[in-house]
């Protein structure tokens, strides 16, 4: 089987590589030149566990190419659309990438082919792919037979290889038989052990999605919520999310609190879920303040920072440890660790920072305004405080000692809570967590 897909970001890439791993032949295209002259050369625009090693080696073997323009591409029998879906103005997915594609692929192909969306996109959107694709085959006066389907992506940032080779699941929208056993064939070595696939019509493929990342984003906010009111009360959020999450109807995974969520999906298709409600007359009330306990909980840490320092941070200088929105990726979009670097900044303050893979991202936002270090250590010399922002493994158990030579003062902000209170208590420094 020949499939071709458009867009070579974090979805594109991760599903070409993973799907020329099992033997199929993929062609990525990209409008973006420089990308694809970078992969042709072994240069991936991002970082992504394991990704380079999948890649180098269908490359090799001929099973994955990458291509600026869709005509060398377009012999294939299924198309993925993995652009990206940006928010508009108004906080609604920009559908303006996925349609000029599937107007791309109206003007172009020859015979029949499957159109799989994975990128997220709303409700209604593989209509609009197929009203678009229809109207330039139209114009081309060409009758060829075509079917949309709707595959939204799940994967994880940092985890991405095995969230694609070994999903929890792989939700499918279709409309007809055709359409429902080329994806069965194609998805059948993912599936074969025991990871389902569920089918189910394209609306619902698509609200899945945002369901999903919704969910998962009021977990988050929730939480914080519920950290902010422990730090009023006196009560330990640590403690509180271990009582929780050993209930199994609760679980215990995203119910970490922190400096807020951040990436390139939970705050779009949360805006975006939100005003697809708004536009159907219906108000997704649970979602409004998600978003609003999002927003002010990346100034949390500045709040404690500022009454920390009497509200006198000009000239103080803080240890930035970690930049990325997670650990294990480079993605810097709507990353925390940007809103708290510009409120310190506004308020005359210094940073030094450290990530072990986010800084050329980061340097896109933040410029020269911060001094970019070679480790975790050189962010502490003369500090006045360190700010954890990124749980990298790397920085669970630093070198204290060493720190202590280098730090002017001996205070830490916590924004993920990752060190014990207690420990560093002892080691006498000032400690700030979330809710503890
Ligand atoms: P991205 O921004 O990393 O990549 C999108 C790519 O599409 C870019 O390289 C861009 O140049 C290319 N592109 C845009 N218009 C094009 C066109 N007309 N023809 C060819 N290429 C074009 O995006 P991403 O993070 O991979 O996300 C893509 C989609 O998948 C989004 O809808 C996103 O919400 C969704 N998604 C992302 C993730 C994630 O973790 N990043 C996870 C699941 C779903």
């Amino acid at each position: 089987m020949k499939i071709t897909i458009i867009g070579t970001g974090y979805v594109g890439l991760v599903t070409g590589a993973c799907l020329s791993d099992i033997g199929i032949e993929v062609r990525c295209v990209d409008v973006d030149k420089n990308k694809i002259d970078n992969l042709k050369k072994g240069i991936l625009p991002i970082y992504e566990p394991g990704l380079q090693e999948i890649i180098d080696r269908n490359f090799s073997s001929g099973r994955i190419s990458f291509y600026s323009d869709i005509k060398e591409a377009i012999d294939s029998e299924v198309f993925f659309i993995a652009v990206g879906t940006p928010p508009g103005e108004d906080g609604s997915a920009d559908l303006k990438y996925v349609l000029q594609v599937a107007d791309t692929i109206g003007k172009n192909i020859t015979k029949y082919v499957l159109v799989i969306t994975k990128s997220t996109v709303p409700v209604g959107t593989a209509e609009k792919v197929r009203e678009t694709l229809s109207k330039s085959l139209i114009n081309r006066k060409k009758n060829i037979d075509f079917d949309v389907a709707s595959n939204p992506e799940f994967l994880k940032e940092g985890a991405a290889i095995s969230d694609f080779k070994k999903p929890d699941r792989i939700v499918v929208g279709v409309d007809n038989e055709k359409s429902k056993s080329i994806i069965q064939k194609l998805y059948r070595p993912f599936i074969i052990n025991g990871h389902p696939l569920i089918f189910m019509d394209i609306p619902s493929a698509e609200m899945t999605k945002y369901a999903a990342n919704s969910m998962l984003a009021t977990k988050i906010s929730f939480m914080n919520d519920i950290a902010n009111l422990c730090e009023i009360l006196g009560a330990n959020v640590n403690s509180v999310r271990k009582g929780i999450g050993t209930d199994e109807r609760i679980g215990n995974k995203f119910i970490y609190p922190g400096i807020g969520y951040g990436g390139s999906c939970f705050p779009k298709d949360v805006k975006a879920l939100a005003k697809s409600g708004k536009n159907n007359g219906y108000s997704m009330r649970i979602l409004e303040a998600v978003e609003e306990v999002n927003t002010s909980q990346k100034r949390v840490m500045f709040d404690k920072i500022d009454r920390h320092f009497d509200s006198n941070l000009k000239n103080k200088t803080f240890a930035f440890w970690g930049l990325s929105f997670k650990p294990n990726t480079d993605d810097m979009r709507e990353a925390p660790s940007l809103v708290l670097a510009k409120l310190l900044l506004a308020s005359g303050s210094k940073i030094n920072v450290f990530d072990p893979v986010a800084m050329e991202e980061a340097k896109k936002d933040l410029n020269d305004s911060v001094n970019y270090c070679k480790s975790l250590y050189d962010t502490t010399k003369n500090a006045d405080a360190i700010v954890l922002i990124t749980e990298w493994s790397e920085f669970r158990l630093p070198d204290w000692k060493a720190i202590e030579e280098l730090i002017n003062e001996k205070t830490i902000f916590d924004g993920r809570n990752l060190y014990s209170k207690e420990n560093m208590i002892e080691r006498g420094y000032n400690y700030y967590g979330i809710g503890i």
